[in-house]
């Protein structure tokens, strides 16, 4: 047997880059074994896998798998689980947002979202929560966004209402999973990523004006969040927290 099988694991979705990236190096950290889940950028997948497992002495699995597609999902399970034996935590990261006016807003484009943020997550919520039900053990985080909480801005109303599916999934899959798997929902508010590297400066300070903190959120600081609810939180379940520096 595998002296790794001791190890915890963590399942991250979507995480060569931006927040999920740094919720692997969080979880690597700790001494947990990773799976980095990517869909394109196989090579910053396998740097991040040489960063890890240099820094940290863990194992880092790469997969490449689309979460919008049901036996890409599975598989993603599959060799997680025939890897390592365990799947401790699963982070529903992988997201897409495709901001527009109404004009220019599509049916594929919004079927797109919703098919990768929304049909995603259910479908990593469905396989990986069946191994973590076998195991007896488990938890899930699933990302989903103040906008999913709150309509700020009409553009990603496609996003936003992805974003609101994934708290109804969350709540859903808690009661359905419980008391073996604790499944909760982070709510970040805006996070300096790729995802927002088309904002201009002056949209950020007013942005700024309604954020108590006065700030946008580091990744790190996400990651660190995702952390701590996904493993140290032990009584927090069903639960949908927002991590937005608060907001005014
Ligand atoms: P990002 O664009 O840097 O990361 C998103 C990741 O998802 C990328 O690695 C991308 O390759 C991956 N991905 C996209 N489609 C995929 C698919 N079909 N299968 C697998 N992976 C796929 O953005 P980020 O800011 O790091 O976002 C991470 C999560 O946090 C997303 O769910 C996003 O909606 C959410 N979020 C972000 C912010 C923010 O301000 N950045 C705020 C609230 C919530």
């Amino acid at each position: 047997m595998k002296e790794s099988y001791d190890k915890k694991v963590a399942l991250v979705t979507g995480s060569s880059r931006g927040i999920g990236a740094f919720t692997v190096k969080e979880f690597a950290k700790n001494n947990y074994n990773v799976v980095i889940n990517y869909v394109n950028s196989e090579d910053e997948a396998l740097s991040l896998k040489e960063e890890v497992e240099r820094l940290y002495k863990v194992e880092a699995l790469v997969v490449k798998a689309d979460v919008s597609k049901e036996e890409e999902v599975k598989k993603l399970i599959d060799v997680t689980y025939k890897e390592f034996k365990r799947i401790d935590v699963i982070v529903n990261n992988a997201g897409i947002a495709i901001d527009t006016t109404l004009e220019d807003k599509t049916v594929d484009n919004f079927k797109k979202i919703i098919d990768i943020n929304l049909i995603g997550t259910f479908l990593v919520c469905k396989y990986g929560g069946e191994v973590m039900l076998n195991q007896g053990f488990g938890s899930i985080v699933n990302i989903s966004s103040t906008n999913g909480i709150d309509s700020f801005y009409p553009y990603s109303m496609d996003y936003d209402a992805s974003k609101a599916g994934v708290i109804s999934l969350t709540h859903n899959f808690a009661k359905l999973y419980a008391p073996k798997v604790r499944v909760n929902s982070i709510a970040p508010g805006w996070v300096n990523t790729e995802m927002n590297k088309e904002l201009d400066e002056e949209y950020i300070k007013e942005e700024c004006e309604h954020i108590l903190l006065e700030r946008f959120a580091e990744p790190q600081e996400i990651a660190e969040f995702i952390y701590y609810i996904g493993t140290q939180a032990l009584y927090v379940n069903d639960a949908i927290i927002k991590v937005d520096g608060g907001r005014c």
